[in-house]
């Protein structure tokens, strides 16, 4: 089975005055459709950096990754929004929702952006927040919903372009345990029963047992279990065959 991204070598360095912070040396991982990845690491290790590499919304100082057939680390930061709009859903930490615009319209934005016709946009964003339970709540804006309504409001909002990726940053980490599982729940159905590849950056051990595999990273590198694949990507990746790896967690 082809991974649905395939990182390879990743590093990137923020740029500061004459110095840089090298936040990824060297990054190397396969994620398959069909599976939730979690990945731990301790603050700092660059979890949100990779992510955000990943997810099209920064770019990587050198190494490569391929999704959907496209190596995106060579696309420019013009045509990486389009990548991103078509095949990424991104759950940001804190939400990221818009606080002028009702949970029913930051959903329908996406599909604006789209360029869906606004009455369509409207009943699909319906439909979408009816999905992960918040049918009632259109018209309620992000200052009147829970920390874990808004969370679903930001998951459907990912949902919206109907990706094959879903990326999220620590989910759960302002929910409380009932309502971090609920997410977890809905990530892991995403995985499972639509086939999307699903990528979770957690520090939250009790969101663990969700996990189909675990990666740790390390000071801006993949530590132990999980890095298994390490070939460098030929010219030709996208006719092999890679394994799938697996780690026994229990
Ligand atoms: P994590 O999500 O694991 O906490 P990050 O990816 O946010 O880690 O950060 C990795 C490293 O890169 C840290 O040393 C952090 O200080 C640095 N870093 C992150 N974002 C920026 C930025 N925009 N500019 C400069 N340094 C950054
Ligand atoms: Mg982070």
């Amino acid at each position: 089975m082809q991974p649905a991204i395939a990182v390879r070598q990743l590093t990137k360095t923020y740029a500061e005055g004459n110095t840089g912070t090298v936040a990824l040396r060297g990054v190397d991982l396969d994620v398959y459709a069909g599976e939730l990845l979690m990945l731990m690491g301790p603050s700092g290790s660059g979890k949100t950096t990779l992510l955000s590499i990943m997810g099209c919304i920064l770019t990587a100082s050198s190494g490569s990754i391929w999704m959907a057939e496209k190596e995106i680390t060579q696309l420019t930061e013009k045509q990486l929004p389009a990548i991103r709009l078509e095949h990424i859903g991104f759950v940001f930490q804190g939400f990221n929702l818009f606080p002028t615009l009702t949970a029913g319209e930051n959903v329908e934005l996406m599909f604006d952006l789209k360029g869906l016709a606004a009455k369509a946009a409207k009943k699909r964003a319906a439909e979408l927040l009816d999905q992960v339970g918040l049918g009632g709540k259109c018209d309620t804006f992000p200052s009147d919903l829970s920390g874990g309504q808004k969370q679903r409001v930001a998951i459907a909002r990912a949902l919206a372009g109907d990706p094959g990726i879903i990326l999220a940053d620590e989910p759960t980490a302002a929910l409380d345990s009932h309502t971090g599982k609920n997410v977890m729940e809905m990530m892991s159905e995403l995985a499972h029963k639509r086939g999307r590849a699903v990528v979770i950056v957690t520090h939250d051990s009790r969101v663990l047992s969700f996990a189909d595999r675990i990666v740790k990273i390390e000071d801006g590198a993949i530590a132990g279990p999980g890095s298994s694949l390490l070939e460098p990507v030929p010219a030709g990746m996208l006719a092999h065959n890679f394994s799938q790896p697996t780690v026994n967690l229990a």
